[in-house]
């Protein structure tokens, strides 16, 4: 895409009322729009990179046999009411409607899979199955304050599972637990999955995935040797302590943010909604159901609270809204918007992605402006590279510049 055709434009300032460091550098780069608190809408650039989080755990999903689906927003009250949780979870939204019934708009699905599954699961045949969504959620929040990292409306990644046993339930817990280890892994994230009590009237077991980050929320003790995590709430250790897991390494303390979740829902949703199977004798049994989420739009927020630096904002490759920045230094120089058209147009044909900076504007906006936006790969094309035979490829992340002969610049591309 042509920067001089891109819907959004770079600002100086975040609003004043932006606090976060996340939505401030993604307001100022053009990613997102702030509504009002802990509301966003995703421009053309952070449409990108929520869909290239989404392709990621959706890949991870679907291979733990993971099945997609699409729930309704809007829940009848009913369904809520009878969980107990339209008056013990306070962050539900309530609306009525003129017609005088009660709805909200979902904070979370059980409510609505279990009588779904309902209509499918008879027998224990039926199960195992996991169903999952991508999609928009809603929290009655009473401060937002942290950007896109916890908003009143947020996309979420939900999924839900169907067990005929408790070994079964574990069998897949640890194997989505190793699932959401590899997708935070690949959005250049360093994860850890903390143990924890459920806390919530409905859950009984729970991990939380911490990712080490200044701007977390949370406090976290870690062993440095293994892979023992644990909230400093909850835990008996304390910074410095020999870890009581691998008793060889010791326990640090960080600061963390909480990017997924996972609960042992254990027979109560299907009690609730009377969703119940026929094991191998025929007896009629509650299935054990578990529930998993990952914040989307949360986790773009964390991927640029752990990764910015004081230039702006640093993506990831995996997640990142174009392969490469093409920037080109003309100062109307046909020759060189000329290359530059040339290569934008080759990078295209060999099927990368590219933000080209087209635009008649000082060398040092274009470079302030990569820097911002946060593009991994930066290309150069000016007459001076022209006259070196080559073009100037540098690392949003490392700095490193080099010179790559044009012949070589699609195999130098691939390779990075
Ligand atoms: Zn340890």
């Amino acid at each position: 895409m042509k920067q001089s055709v891109l819907f959004t434009k770079t600002r100086k300032t975040a609003p004043k009322d932006e606090v976060a460091k996340n939505a401030q550098l993604l307001i100022r780069a053009g990613y997102v729009h702030k509504e009002m608190a802990g509301v966003y809408s995703y421009l053309p650039l952070g449409r990108r990179v929520l869909e290239n989080i989404e392709k990621i755990v959706r890949e991870e999903m679907n291979a733990v046999g993971g099945q997609e689906l699409r729930m309704a927003t809007l829940h009848p009250s009913q369904n809520w009411i009878q969980t107990g949780a339209w008056d013990a979870v306070d962050v539900v939204f309530k609306i009525k409607s003129r017609t005088e019934k009660e709805y909200t708009i979902g904070q979370s699905a059980e409510e609505i899979i279990t009588p779904i599954a309902k209509e499918y699961i008879a027998s224990y045949k039926d199960l195992p199955i996991a169903l999952y969504q991508i999609g928009q959620k809603y929290r009655d929040e009473l401060r937002a304050k942290s950007g896109i990292m916890r908003g009143r409306e947020f996309s979420m990644k939900d999924m839900y599972s169907f067990h005929d046993s408790q070994e079964d339930f574990d069998r897949f817990y640890s194997q989505v637990k190793d699932a959401y280890l590899r997708v935070y892994e690949r959005c250049g994230l360093a994860a850890k999955a903390t143990e924890a009590s459920g806390g919530s009237f409905t859950k009984k077991l729970s991990y939380e995935f911490m990712v080490l980050t200044d701007a977390g929320e949370d406090d976290i003790l870690y062993c440095d040797s293994c892979s023992f995590c644990a909230n400093v709430e909850v835990s008996t250790q304390k910074e410095g302590d020999t870890c009581t897991r691998c008793t060889k390494g010791t326990m640090k303390r960080a600061k963390a943010s909480e990017v997924g979740n996972i609960f042992d829902l254990g027979q109560k949703y299907a009690k609730d909604f009377s969703l119940t199977y026929k094991d191998r004798e025929g007896n009629e049994q509650y299935p054990i159901m578990g529930c998993f989420g990952i914040g989307i739009s949360r986790l773009m927020g964390v991927i640029v609270e752990a990764l910015a630096d004081e230039k702006g904002i640093v993506w990831p490759k995996s997640v990142s809204p174009f392969h490469a920045h093409l920037v080109s230094l003309a100062s109307g120089n046909s020759q060189v918007i000329a290359e530059a058209d040339r290569l934008y147009q080759e990078l295209r044909e060999h099927g990368f992605e590219v933000l080209y900076d087209d635009r008649d504007v000082r060398a040092g906006e274009k470079f302030a402006d990569a820097e911002l936006i946060g593009i991994p790969t930066r290309l150069v094309i000016s007459e001076k590279t022209i006259a070196a035979g080559g073009i100037e490829v540098s690392s949003r992340s490392g700095g490193d510049t080099t010179l790559v002969p044009e012949s070589t610049i699609f195999e130098h591309l691939k390779k990075i």
